[in-house]
């Protein structure tokens, strides 16, 4: 079963699914309640773009703290066993770098990006509350930049972004002096370490960080993602948003040692996937 409201997702990325026997799609926002039979509950709701969940910042909050109350009394009732997608993003602009899971991070209570870092932390400490107090099945990931195949092109973010805009010869928009950095992930080895989490070992709930550990500044994306795509595109600079981390790489050995998990895809070959996808995509260049 997927559930999905359609804020930023797109029914064409499971029209494929549609048809087959064993899956059914569910108009739903986790801001409301939902009564299911299920056994296995990975809870990814939530905007994760700057500029989706920034659009109407209350109610990202809702969706990340009444969505995992109501997916756990779910997995409550039903005795199910639930996945939380958590993110980099509860450790705000880190202060220890590369960031380990037992850092307890740095972040704005009140900036523009709290609605989701906050929303974020709070589901943590509900699936931690609902583990200790009602025995419910938890897993905690924290989940680092991911990028890949079907991301919509006006997502928002940094490697849909400059895909797009070099695709279509546009000028490439760096935040800043693209000194910042990011760990790049590609998709499919995030999905991989999805599955492994939610089926590994009973003791290990988790959290635990997910993604890749190859760190490059916003600047080298945008020449490499030029190079690749062969762009006439010009790097232009724009302001920086508030609270835009500094810097950020996943410590990935707890992944490693507990889920024998790590990723396979580098940023090149994963670039050239995304890129293939977005030039097949009319949106983008016809
Ligand atoms: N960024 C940028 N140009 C864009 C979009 C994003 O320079 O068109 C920068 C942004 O300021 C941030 C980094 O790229 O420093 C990653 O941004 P994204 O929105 O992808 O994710 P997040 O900031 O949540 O890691």
């Amino acid at each position: 079963m997927c559930l999905d409201n359609f804020f930023t997702g797109g029914k064409r990325n499971v029209s494929h699914l549609l048809g087959k026997p064993n899956f059914e799609l569910i108009r739903h926002d986790l801001v409301q309640p939902i009564f299911l039979e299920v056994d296995e509950i990975y809870n990814l709701a939530c905007p994760a773009s700057p500029i989706h969940y920034q659009y109407n910042p209350v109610k990202t909050v809702k969706t990340s703290v009444m969505g995992a109350i109501h997916m756990l009394g779910l997995a409550k009732r039903v005795n199910a066993r639930i996945l939380q997608a958590s993110t980099s993003e509860i450790y705000g602009d880190p202060a220890v770098h590369p960031q380990k899971e037992d850092y307890w991070g740095n972040v704005n209570t009140i900036g523009i990006r709290s609605c989701y870092d906050e929303g974020k932390r709070c589901a943590e400490t509900l699936f931690f509350d609902y583990h200790r107090q009602n025995k419910v099945n938890i897993r905690v990931v924290r989940i680092f930049n991911t990028y890949g195949p079907r991301m919509q092109p006006d997502d928002g973010r940094v490697v849909s972004n400059f895909i797009v805009q070099a695709l279509k010869n546009q000028d490439i928009t760096i935040f800043g002096n693209g000194s910042q950095t990011r760990s790049f992930c590609y998709v499919d080895d995030l999905i991989e370490g999805l599955i492994r989490m939610m089926n590994g070992p009973d003791d290990f709930i988790g959290p635990v960080n997910l993604g890749n550990s190859g760190e490059f500044t916003i600047l080298e994306l945008a020449k490499k993602i030029i190079e690749i795509t062969d762009s006439k595109s010009r790097i232009i600079f724009k302001s920086l948003p508030q609270d835009d981390p500094r810097q950020r790489q996943p410590d990935i050995a707890l992944a490693r040692e507990k889920l024998g998990w790590e990723p396979e895809t580098d940023l090149e070959e994963g670039l050239k996937k995304t890129i293939q996808y977005f030039r097949e995509d009319k949106r983008v260049t016809s």
